[in-house]
């Protein structure tokens, strides 16, 4: 069996007395899978993406990505951020070329072009992020992240800025790419909705102390028609989880 791109055992991460942030986490995903990390704001997406990432060490268990033990950022783990993850005072393709330069790698423009064809910014590329549509700046965001190559990508809430319409183009757009380019991806969200949209498998977080709740398989067939039964039921199924979880914090914060 090839290794895991993900493979997370028994990982805690307390950041104060109170705040226990990451407990007891198990975690494998394998090598193209789409896998999305959901719960509410606090409950400790941003912390396990980062571990994963390499940027926060856990306190106790392990942290493999493609059989190595995570122990820095690594290029093949390529994070994606909400917002400010573009350099402002470099045009569209110095920013997707950046990471291409540190690796001195030959043909830049060649990748640059293709990846501009790609994500539907030919025509931009001497633009500064400044000109630039939220949605075609977290696109540029992408393109750099692919240009390097990871067979990685971590996506801590990257279309959370956007409208509604945007969005869903932008998740149409990565699903694409997803599927051509055969990437692993670990998404972060806090849309149940979104969450069914994209990904293979969904991972329901808690609440304080950040566990994993559950894990639900998403089966429905690509494209996936948000308006069919099928997924009316499945965001109804993850709904339900995700207030049990709400309904518990509660009880819990306020007895
Ligand atoms: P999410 O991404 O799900 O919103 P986070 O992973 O950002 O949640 O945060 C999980 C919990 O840890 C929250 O209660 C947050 O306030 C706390 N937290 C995150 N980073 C730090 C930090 N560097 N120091 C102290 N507490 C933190
Ligand atoms: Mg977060």
């Amino acid at each position: 069996m090839p290794d895991a791109a993900v493979h997370i055992r028994g990982v805690r991460k307390q950041f104060t007395q109170t705040i226990r942030a990451l407990e007891n986490i198990d975690l494998d995903v394998a090598p193209g899978e789409f896998v999305c990390l959901l719960g509410p704001s606090g409950c400790g997406k941003s912390t396990l993406l980062n571990v994963i990432a390499g940027f926060i060490a856990p306190d106790e268990g392990t942290v493999e990505a493609f059989g190595k033990p995570v122990r820095a950022p690594g290029p093949e783990r390529a994070m994606v951020f909400q917002e400010y993850a573009l350099f402002p005072w470099m045009t569209v393709f110095e920013n997707i070329a950046f990471g291409l330069e540190i690796k001195r790698a030959n043909g830049i423009a060649p990748t640059v072009e293709r990846l501009l064809d790609k994500l539907s910014l030919k025509g931009f590329s001497d633009r500064f992020p400044k000109d630039l549509s939220g949605g075609m700046r977290q696109r540029v965001a992408i393109a750099r992240a692919l240009a390097i190559e990871s067979p990685m990508l971590l996506m801590d809430e990257p279309f959370g800025a956007l409208d509604a319409l945007t969005r869903r183009s932008m998740q149409d757009d990565l699903l694409r790419i997803w599927s051509e380019l055969k990437r692993t991806i670990v998404f972060v969200t806090h849309g149940i909705d979104e969450s069914v949209y994209l990904a293979d498998r969904v991972v329901v977080m808690t609440y304080r102390p950040g566990t994993v709740k559950r894990i639900v398989e998403i089966p429905l067939p690509r494209p996936r028609d948000p308006g069919s039964p099928e997924f009316a039921r499945t965001v109804r199924e993850l709904t339900a989880l995700v207030q049990e979880e709400q309904r518990r914090h509660e009880r819990e914060e306020f007895s």
